[in-house]
């Protein structure tokens, strides 16, 4: 019998070759690559090449067909990785750049950014956190004004996952700024347009490996071909996106959480303190049984809502809940796996510790945990 009722033998098989390249092409090498703050850039095409982006994506282009499933798995093992920087990076690329190009795209764009996308020859990013709006989507404020057969963009973006080194941005305007979020659109800028400049790459307490940016927009004059969609449809396209994303971050959660607890209970097992093992005192025995409850329960919740998701019926709710759940309850476990492992715990040689760093981000991006349970609440009937 199969262990996992959710996947299917092909995304097994893909599983086994992840696997694989994960621990032998990036888990040796995360702690230079986090240390450094920057994975190499042909991990993209290595990747590509190996097929690992090409599962959820149109065969046309060089993709598989298959369903989300694929990104499920990959987001799974990644989670070995070491690094959640380069999950991020890949990630972002793979799961959150490429499928609007799939669903949206002329064959024109498709052709130019989805195809060599899915070879890993070119990577992406998508823009759309601003320094004065994130969870109010709506309220960005970056403008696009149409010129002829040209879009001008001014404007910022801020936190935008590979960013530094991204060869398109799917960055999205305000194309009628009085329309509010049914005035948004998303464009494509190529990296080295005049006027488009990285003007910062961000510090911060994890995900080291992968580079988050600050972008400008001066006067950056770009082909109305590279609209990206319909002409202010970009809230709905924006929001179609956040589904599989906030779905992979929370089975990422799940899988961190999985392998933060597999690492501590091992350890548990062999520290003793006062003449037994650590795990044998009743009440770290119950924080196992706890975290390893939470664990489960948030796996099931996930696979469920995956089942609902690729079957094409609705589960908005089951979203979020998935998103709040899998990802709170990865930090207070990676939380609690430190406190378990005493002082070693706070030591930056300790993989638990950059776990704890690594999932801190998850409750807040891609739609923070407050942003989700609005969503729940007004699901619910329970809206203004
Ligand atoms: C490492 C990293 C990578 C990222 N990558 C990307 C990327 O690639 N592309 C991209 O576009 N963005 C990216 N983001 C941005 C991320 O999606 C935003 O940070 C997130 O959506 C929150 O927006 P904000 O930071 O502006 O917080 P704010 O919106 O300012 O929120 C501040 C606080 O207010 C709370 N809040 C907001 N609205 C409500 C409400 N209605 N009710 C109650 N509380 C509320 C929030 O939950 C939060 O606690 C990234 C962020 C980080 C840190």
């Amino acid at each position: 019998m199969k262990r996992e009722w959710l996947f299917d033998e092909e995304h097994e098989m893909f599983r086994e070759s992840t696997r694989r390249w994960v621990a032998t092409e990036v888990a040796p090498f995360a702690d230079e690559w986090e240390e450094k703050g920057e994975f190499p850039i042909d991990l993209y095409r290595k990747a590509g090449e190996l097929g690992f982006f090409a599962g959820a994506l149109p065969e046309e282009y060089g993709g598989v067909g298959g369903d989300f499933r694929y990104h499920v798995v990959f987001s799974e093992e990644l989670a070995l990785s070491r690094s959640y920087g380069v999950s991020a990076g890949l990630g972002l690329h793979g799961f959150i750049a490429l499928p609007p190009l799939a669903n949206f795209g002329t064959d024109e764009l498709k052709e130019r950014y989805l195809a060599p996308g899915i070879r890993g020859e070119i990577v992406g990013a998508l823009g759309v956190t601003e320094p004065d709006a994130g969870s109010d989507v709506g309220g960005l404020r970056t403008k696009a004004v149409r010129d002829g057969d040209h879009f001008v963009i001014n404007g910022a973006k801020t936190f935008i996952t590979n960013g530094v080194r991204a060869d398109f941005h799917i960055v999205a305007c305000k194309t009628d700024p009085d329309k509010g979020h049914r005035g948004i659109s998303q464009i494509i800028v190529d990296k080295g347009t005049p006027g488009f400049t990285v003007s910062r790459k961000l510090d911060k307490l994890g995900w080291r490996a992968s580079d988050t940016a600050e972008l400008s927009f001066e006067d950056v004059r770009v082909p109305v071909g590279n609209l990206l969609g319909r002409e202010n449809n970009g809230f709905y396209q924006i929001m179609h996106g956040f589904q599989a994303e906030r779905l992979g971050m929370a089975v990422g959660s799940v899988a961190a959480a999985q392998h933060c607890f597999d690492i501590t209970l091992k350890y548990a097992k062999e520290r003793r303190i006062f003449g037994k093992p650590m795990g044998n005192f009743q009440i770290n025995r119950h924080k196992f049984a706890d975290m390893l409850t939470w664990i489960e329960a948030a796996r099931r919740l996930c696979y469920h809502t995956i089942h609902l998701y690729v079957n094409g019926m609705e589960c908005a709710k089951e979203i979020a809940m998935c998103k709040v759940f899998a990802c709170e309850k990865a930090v207070e476990i990676a939380d609690m796996c430190i406190q378990l492992h005493g002082g070693y715990g706070y030591m930056m040689e300790y993989e638990v510790q950059r776990i704890w760093r690594d999932q801190r981000i998850q409750p807040i991006g891609g739609g923070t945990s407050e942003v989700q349970k609005e969503i729940i609440g007004k699901l619910l009937g329970l809206g203004d």
